[in-house]
Parts: C-alpha cells; structure tokens; sequence
C-alpha cells in the first residue's frame, strides 16, 4: 500500500494524495498512523485562522506502531520495532542550549516547520501530519510508548490529558486540600479537573455555558468534579462560595473563545491565588474584567501554551490506570472521507455539536 495522506492545499482544500514510501535511513523511522486525536488547532487549521503559505498534512495528536526504525534512531529515542508510540508535537535536536535546559519546545533548530501536523508536505518525504496511513519520523523527534493494554483511540488524548497535568497541576503547584476551579468543560477541561483530583485537590468546581456543554457537564463529576456551574445560569463566585464557603486557590481557564470567562478567572481566584490562562479569547474585548482585582488580590497569573514531555509520560500512565473514564468518552472517529464533515462541525461552519472527543483513523 502507498502511503497516503490528506493535504490541506488551502484553507478548506483537501487533496487525498499518494506517496512514495520513504526509505528509512539510521536514524529515521517510520510509524503507521492508528489514531490522531483533534483539537482546536486542527479546525482552525482547517478553516485558516491557523494560517499557512505551504500545503501540509495536519493531524498533530499521533499514536502508531513504529513499523521501520534504524538503528541510530532506535538508541535514541528508546523505541523498537513494532512498538505502539505517542508522537511528541515538538521535535528537540536534544544539543542547543534549550534543548539540553529541557526546554526543547523552544530548539534552536526545530520550530512550527517541523512540528507535527504542520510540516510542509512538498518537502522531503512529506508526510508530516497524522491524517495519514503512515509519519515520516525525522532524527529529531520524540516518542513516548504506550502500553498494549490502553486501545490507540484513547491513546491519542495523552495530548488533552498531559495539558490538564501541566495546567491544573504543575504550573500552578496544586496542593493537596486545594479548591480548584476550571472554567470549561471541554476534553482538556475534563482533564485537568481529573489531575487536579490526583494532585489531592480537595474541591473541584468546573464551569460551562449553556446547552453547547450541558453534556460535558454532566459528565464533568466521573473526571473528579465535586460541582459543575453553567454559569449562563448561575454565577460561579456565588455557588463557590455558598458550597466551600470561600474561593479557589486555584483558576484553570481552558474556554476558547470566551470573552466573558476572564472576569470569572479573575473572580474566582482568592486573595493571593493563581489563575492559569490556557483559552484564548480570540479578541480583545474582556467584558466585566478591572486588571485592579489583579492588584488588590495579588494574584499570579501564568499563560499557559501547550504541553512537555515529562506530562505527557504521566498523562500516559494516568489513561492507563483507567481510574477515569477516558475510554468511554462519547467520541466520533472519522476516516479519510468524513473528517472534513467532522472538521466543519468544529469549525462551526456545519450545524452539530462537535464531539467531546474528535479523532481521526485512517481507513
Ligand atoms: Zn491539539
Ligand atoms: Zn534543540
């Protein structure tokens, strides 16, 4: 079989196109495509908000089995032959001095033309993106493995779940007895209200808008919420406080696109708390937001871009554990002819709900 993949040669322009299989050197390899998880990035990819002036295959949430690996690569990445793989967005040369500080999102040598799912498809071997039967695995990429036990589908959410880890958790150094609040409740909202839980927080509130996420909400309490607001309803700061009697030591915000969801960060957090801004608004209007609540409650506020390798090992384990549901999230899993029907939903150019869990396989 060729390799094939799906080009988006424009914004909204899919071509289905064969490739060449490409010949493996030492320090290459080659993985078959069995999952590739979707997130916000692939419609805006699809739609051009993400914009691009090359053509390129994208699909950035891989799981697969390593079919051709050459030696070299073998050693260092610490995989073999037939062996079930996440796929790292960010690809490390592993020697600039970024690299070597562990802070390899920012290699000197890689950037967004070798991330996954974004590579031009016109260069090299060309299949740098996870709609594809199969990914080119260039000497710099990094690959975590999956047990044989956790199914591919599932697997592909070490993306969403390695976010919530390093959102809820690391970077705002989550404690046990914390009250969290998580504004959204979206897969990666899910996410980071189950690490919350395992980090020992001791409240866990998660927040929605309206009917779009009455189902997420409802399943919000199987991902370790103890109160779900959807706060076209209620006001956040008012329920958390009836309930824990104060406010959150802890903010979350992972909401795309809501203006709106600034001000309740900000409200939510108690004096001296930590708000993690992960959604971004797509706008500058902030409404009900007085930077001044910033000043007054001393906040820390910390952006939040993505995800590293060392939350992906545990967002890996936490699937595995199957101490959540992950595997039952409702999901739709597309092929080759209906994931432009799926991406449109997402992008909002389709009626429908998106799904909570969007992935693609190739068939
Ligand atoms: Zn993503
Ligand atoms: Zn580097």
């Amino acid at each position: 079989m060729m390799p094939t993949g799906l080009v988006l040669t424009s914004p909204r322009t899919f071509e289905r196109r064969h490739f060449a299989m490409p010949s493996i050197g030492p320090d290459e390899g080659l993985l078959r495509v069995e999952a590739c998880g979707l997130c916000g990035t692939d419609h805006e990819q699809y739609s051009g908000d993400i914009a691009s002036s090359y053509a390129f295959i994208p699909g950035h949430e891989v799981v697969g089995i390593v079919e051709e690996i050459g030696e070299g690569a073998a050693a260092r990445w610490g995989v073999s032959q037939g062996q079930r793989v996440a796929v790292e967005v960010f690809q490390s040369c592993r020697e600039c001095r970024n690299c070597r500080a562990g802070v390899y999102r920012r290699c000197s040598t890689n950037g967004l033309a070798t991330m996954v799912g974004f590579a031009d498809a016109d260069n090299g071997p060309g299949l740098g993106g996870g709609y594809a039967t199969h990914l080119y695995l260039g000497p710099d990429s990094m690959l975590l493995d999956i047990a044989d036990s956790l199914d591919p589908v599932t697997a592909t959410l070490f993306n969403p779940v390695g976010a919530g880890i390093r959102w809820a958790v690391e970077l705002p150094q989550t404690k046990p007895g914390d009250v969290v609040a998580i504004l959204g409740p979206g897969v990666r909202g899910l996410s980071a209200a189950a690490a919350a839980k395992e980090a020992g927080a001791g409240f866990v509130m998660v927040t929605g808008l309206g009917e779009r996420d009455a189902e997420r909400l409802a399943l919000a309490p199987a991902f370790g919420a103890d109160l779900t607001v959807d706060v076209s309803r209620d006001d956040p700061v008012r329920v958390l406080r009836s309930v824990v009697g104060g406010k959150a030591d802890v903010v979350v915000d992972v909401t795309a696109k809501a203006p709106a969801a600034l001000s309740q960060a900000i409200g939510l957090a108690r004096v001296g708390g930590t708000v993690v801004l992960a959604g971004v608004r797509g706008s500058t209007e902030t409404p009900g937001f007085d930077p001044d609540h910033i000043v007054y409650k001393e906040l820390q506020i910390l952006g939040a871009l993505g995800v590293d390798i060392g939350a992906y090992r545990q967002a890996i384990d936490l699937l595995a554990s199957g101490r959540y549901p992950f595997a039952e999230l409702p999901r739709r899993v597309a092929g080759f002819d209906d994931i432009e029907s799926l991406l449109q939903i997402m992008a909002g150019d389709r009626r429908g709900i998106p799904p909570i869990h969007g992935v693609f396989a190739p068939r």
